[in-house]
């Protein structure tokens, strides 16, 4: 199923497409239906749910099947250890699928021990030359991780691009993953005043390299603290993103969710 992008008249609500939201994890599925409803209430039209182990991915795919949602498979960095041969074979078999939109979530976290980054390293590798063999775009997960993220990109001439999910960082840091045919996934950590180089950053970004998250149940906004993240919340992501930016609200929505579909052709 795909989704059809919304003519947008200047008199109507915001659409909105939260490209990260982990929609199939506990904290959330329970309620999966309330949250829809409620995300939809607020102009959240498109959702795009990575997986983050190998678990994950048959359930995904009868979510997409079943409510049109975007999804990326994969094994996200804390669960390294999953991706031995075998699981990479089935990742291959089921991420060939045309409805499997991208290859995620994956990365490097270097927040982790570091008696994991060899492993974490070969099986972000493993995967981004899955995603470029099956000409895939991946969704990437960093945490003290960009420049190792580039490398491997650059190292690997990887092309398909994608969203650096979560951006936080300098301009130049942002513009480099821009410059790899990138999108920065614009989240809840841009409503935090201390994240001074962050906010400053995303009001110099080309617009149309921005995408919309909010990493439901994680990262809640400020002033929402302790609270599990959803993406109903995500129309309060795109008000600071237009506060910081002293751009109209209506015009970013409909240029990021232009941009999110765009990035995972269906
Ligand atoms: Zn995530």
């Amino acid at each position: 199923m795909s989704i059809i992008p919304p003519l947008q008249a200047a008199d109507t609500r915001p659409v909105l497409f939260d490209s990260h939201c982990h929609l199939d994890l506990p904290e959330l599925l329970p309620q999966l239906e309330l949250h829809l409803a409620n995300a939809k209430a607020v102009g959240v039209e498109g959702f795009l749910v990575p997986a983050v182990q190998s678990s994950a991915w048959l359930p995904l795919l009868a979510l997409k099947r079943h409510y049109g949602f975007y999804i990326a498979l994969g094994v996200h960095p804390w669960w390294a250890s999953q991706l031995q041969f075998d699981a990479l074979q089935g990742l291959e078999a089921l991420a060939a699928l045309p409805e499997v939109n991208a290859i995620g979530e994956i990365g490097l976290d270097f927040a982790l021990d570091e008696q994991s980054f060899a492993l974490q390293r070969q099986c972000f590798e493993l995967q981004l030359q899955l995603a470029a063999k099956l000409k895939k775009p991946v969704v990437l997960h960093h945490r003290k991780s960009q420049n190792e993220l580039l490398q491997v990109i650059k190292q690997q001439q990887f092309r398909q691009g994608g969203i650096l999910h979560a951006f936080s960082g300098s301009f130049a840091q942002g513009k480099a993953f821009i410059d790899m045919g990138f999108k920065l996934g614009i989240g809840g950590t841009i409503t935090y005043e201390r994240a001074e180089k962050t906010r400053k950053a995303v009001k110099q970004f080309p617009l149309d390299a921005l995408v919309l998250e909010t990493d439901s149940p994680s990262m809640p906004l400020n002033g929402f603290q302790g609270q599990i993240n959803t993406p109903a919340q995500l129309p309060l992501v795109l008000k600071a993103l237009a506060e910081l930016r002293g751009e109209n609200q209506q015009k970013i929505a409909q240029v990021l969710f232009n941009t999110t579909i765009q990035l995972f052709p269906t």
